[in-house]
This record gives structure tokens, C-alpha cells and sequence, in this order.
């Protein structure tokens, strides 16, 4: 149960009855409280209280259609996604900012194609320690340099919560990646913000939990989530995951986030990209993640992945006029 309270309720009250109730208490324009979905009866208190009370059929609750009926819109500076924008947001860049070369060389590709935000990773997640790490606060500072010489806006992300504030403050869009969505510290401190916070699928999550993580960060009083599907780990080999297309269509059902779709780590391989990027266009997605590097080969992460530049450039002509076709305008 969502309680919208009064404006006249005050905060000892409001913190009295998030006590009594067990309910997650958080303020943003109005004061909010949001008990357990279990509990489907007000009691006279809380409806006294109460400018508005939303019930919800489970824990998937800040995020549901039975709270907020429309798309929610994001904000990423002067660029929209969601609500009536019918905008698709295509991002590009590499896995991992590797040098100053390589990351002016992707800044340089996205502006002169027109692309508006730039990803690279300067904390990553890997499945080795022994492998390329990131180049930490190094990173961040050649992602803002970029940002700062090209215009550009920055999606880059968290690995661990011993960093998450210093990537708040460097990015435009935070991210979290698929093994770091269970994590708590990282999820209640974007909740802290009011930075767009893009949240990857565990590849080994339901939708319900992959949602439920979402609350955390909704629940802490950032209404920026973006959601996004990035591929799961079925009994399938030959590709590294698989693209639940199903469930992105599940999420636009049931929930009021925008889902951004990323075949890169989906597929796992490059010849694969450009067909998946078009099948996800196709279903009018808020947004892609389409990993490029200037030379893919020589990349330190994901490097039979990443498209290069000339194959991008091929693959993002073709995605505006499949957007064109589902009415969805590429940003
Ligand atoms: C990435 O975006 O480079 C990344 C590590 O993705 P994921 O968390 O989906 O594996
Ligand atoms: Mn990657």
C-alpha cells in the first residue's frame, strides 16, 4: 500500500505512522509511505492521513501501472525518455575507458554521428580479478573531460558502494550493472539522489526481483529509474546470454519505467548486434546500449562484443528508420 499523505500531516506523524506501520517513509514533494503489499485495508488513522492511497497487488509497488498508470518521464538534462516523449535513446561507447586516446576517439565518433550520450565503464565488474579492472577515478576524470569537450553526456558505472557518490557526481546517468543489482549499499544510496539511475537485470533474476531492486531505489526517494534488460542465463551456450524480449515486453506491460535494451551482453558476439538492435528497436524501446570501440579487437573488456565505428554507423542509420516505423524518434 502506497499512503500519499496530507500536507498538514506533520513529519513526526508521518515518521510515527511509517514506525507503526513498518512502512519505508521518503519525501519528494509529498510525503510517502509505502507499507508492505500485504496490507490492503487502511486503518482510520492512516485514511485520515491520507491524501491518497494506491493498493498494490505485490511488492512490485512504486513501479507498478496500479500506482502510476503513464510511463514515467526521465530526464537526462535537456533530453526526455518516457512519459509521451516516444523517444528512444541510443547510447553508445565502449565497455571501459582504456586511455585518452581511445575514449576521445569514441567522444569524437558519438558527437560527429549525433549521438547524445556516451557510455564507458571506469569501475567494471568482472568475472576474473586477474583481468583489466578499470581505470577507477582516472576514468571518471578523462569521462569528464570528454563531457565537458564534446557536449556529451555520460553514462558510467558503480561496482562496488565504495564509490557509488563519486560516480553520482561524474555521470549523467548512473549505472548499475547486472552483478551488482542485489546490491544494497549501491541501491539505497542511488536512492539518495535524484541522478537518473539506469538498473541492469541480474542475468540469474526473475522479473519480479529485477523490479523489486528498482524499489529499493524508488522507495529511497529517486523517482529516476530506468530499467534495463541485458540478457539472461538459460541453458543456451552458443550465445553468451539470452535477450528476454519477453520480459521487456512484460516490464512495458506492468511497470511505469522505461526499459532501455542492451544486445551487446545479451549476444556476447558482434556479427549478432545489428539484427538484435533492430529486433529491439522494433519494439519501441525508451532506449539501446550498443557497445562500439575504435578497435574493437585490441579492447580490454568485452572485446568480441563491441561493433566498430563503420559497423555503428551502418547499424544506427538503420535504427532510425525502424524507430520511424513503430513511431519512436531516435535521441
Ligand atoms: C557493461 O555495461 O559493460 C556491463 C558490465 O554490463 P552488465 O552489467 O550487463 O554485464
Ligand atoms: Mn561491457
Amino acid at each position: 500500500m502506497i499512503v500519499h499523505l496530507h500536507k498538514n500531516v506533520s513529519k513526526e506523524l508521518a515518521l510515527n505512522l511509517a514506525e507503526k506501520y513498518k512502512a519505508t517513509f521518503f519525501e519528494n514533494g509529498k510525503m510517502v509511505l509505502v507499507t508492505s503489499s500485504k496490507i490492503k485495508l487502511p486503518s482510520d488513522e492512516v485514511k485520515q492521513a491520507a491524501e491518497e492511497i494506491f493498493i498494490t497487488d505485490s511488492d512490485i509497488q512504486l513501479a507498478s501501472k496500479q500506482y502510476m498508470p503513464t510511463k514515467r518521464e526521465i530526464r537526462i538534462g535537456d533530453l526526455v525518455i518516457g512519459g509521451n516523449s516516444n523517444n528512444s535513446l541510443v547510447i553508445t561507447g565502449p565497455c571501459s575507458v582504456e586511455s585518452e586516446e581511445q575514449i576521445e576517439a569514441s567522444a569524437k565518433f558519438c558527437v560527429e554521428l549525433g549521438v547524445n550520450v556516451m557510455r564507458a565503464g571506469a569501475y567494471k565488474p568482472r568475472t576474473s580479478p586477474y583481468t583489466f579492472q578499470g581505470l577507477g577515478l582516472e576514468g571518471l576524470k578523462l569521462l569528464d573531460k570528454m563531457r565537458a569537450k564534446y557536449g556529451l553526456k555520460i553514462i558510467t558505472e558503480v561496482r562496488d558502494s565504495s564509490h557509488v557518490n563519486e560516480v553520482i557526481d561524474y555521470a549523467d546517468i548512473v549505472q548499475i550493472g547486472a552483478k551488482s543489482m542485489y546490491d544494497q549499499g549501491i541501491l539505497r544510496q542511488c536512492g539518495k539522489t535524484k541522478k537518473p539511475v539506469l538498473l541492469k537485470r541480474g542475468f540469474g533474476t526473475t522479473l519480479q526481483e529485477f523490479v523489486q531492486a528498482a524499489e529499493f531505489i524508488l522507495s529511497g526517494g529517486n523517482p529516476n529509474v530506468i530499467l534495463c534488460e541485458r540478457g539472461i542465463r538459460t541453458f543456451e551456450t552458443k550465445t553468451r546470454f539470452t535477450l528476454d524480449l519477453c520480459g521487456a515486453a512484460w516490464l512495458k506491460e506492468n511497470t511505469n519505467l522505461p526499459v532501455i535494451l542492451d544486445p551487446s551482453h545479451a549476444i556476447g558476439y558482434a556479427y549478432g548486434v545489428p539484427d538484435l538492435a533492430r529486433a529491439c528497436m522494433a519494439m519501441a524501446a525508451d532506449g539501446l546500449l550498443i557497445e562500439t570501440h575504435p578497435n574493437p579487437k585490441e579492447a580490454k573488456s568485452d572485446a568480441a562484443q563491441q561493433l566498430n565505428f563503420e559497423e555503428f554507423k551502418n547499424l544506427y542509420a538503420s535504427l532510425k528508420k525502424v524507430a520511424e516505423a513503430v513511431g519512436q524518434k531516435v535521441v
